[in-house]
């Protein structure tokens, strides 16, 4: 049995990480996403608040399961006995990051193996960042994000809901 951790912190979770989601658990006998509980940038959404929009994004797939974590990613892939590690790249700036991070993952946990799935040209477009930014000012993220999640954001920036 293989099993994948694909970690993010999701800050929420887009579409953009739902298709990489969907195609990492049809490849790997089980997926779990992990979100970083003390990441090092400033975020919206609490720890508890990303793992439960995660959680509610991901129900239709039944391999998958949502679990925060600290630490070193790698060390948290030994400790749930996952031998992959999935991102998703939308550009070569994140590209560049990933290869970085790889190289330095690879020196601490050579038997971790990195796959990278590149985005669905739909999505390649679609940051959590620039995602918050749009709905700050005002613009229509309902077709970027779950429901729920389009909900949450709205709260959050003291909108109308849609
Ligand atoms: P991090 O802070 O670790 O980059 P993110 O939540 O921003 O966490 O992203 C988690 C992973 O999902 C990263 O590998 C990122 O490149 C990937 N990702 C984010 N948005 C997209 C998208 N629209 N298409 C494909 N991959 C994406």
């Amino acid at each position: 049995m293989t099993s994948a951790i694909y970690p993010g912190s999701f800050d929420p979770v887009t579409n953009g990480h739902l298709d990489i989601a969907n195609r990492a658990a049809a490849l790997f006998d089980e997926l779990i996403i992990c979100v970083y509980d003390v990441p090092l940038k400033s975020l919206m959404f609490s720890t508890r608040e990303r793992v439960d929009l995660m959680k509610k994004s991901v129900t239709h797939i039944p391999n998958v399961r949502v679990e925060p974590y600290t630490g070193l990613t790698v060390t948290f892939a030994q400790k749930v006995n996952a031998r992959v590690l999935v991102r998703g790249l939308r550009m070569s700036s994140d590209f560049e990051r990933e290869f970085e991070m790889a190289l330095m993952n690879k020196k601490l946990a050579p038997d971790i193996e990195l796959v990278c799935f590149m985005t669905s040209l739909e999505y390649q477009f679609i940051s959590s960042s620039l995602l918050k930014e749009a709905c700050q000012l005002g613009g229509d993220i309902s077709n970027l994000v779950p429901k729920h999640v389009a909900v949450a954001l709205a709260e959050k920036f003291g909108l109308p809901q849609k």
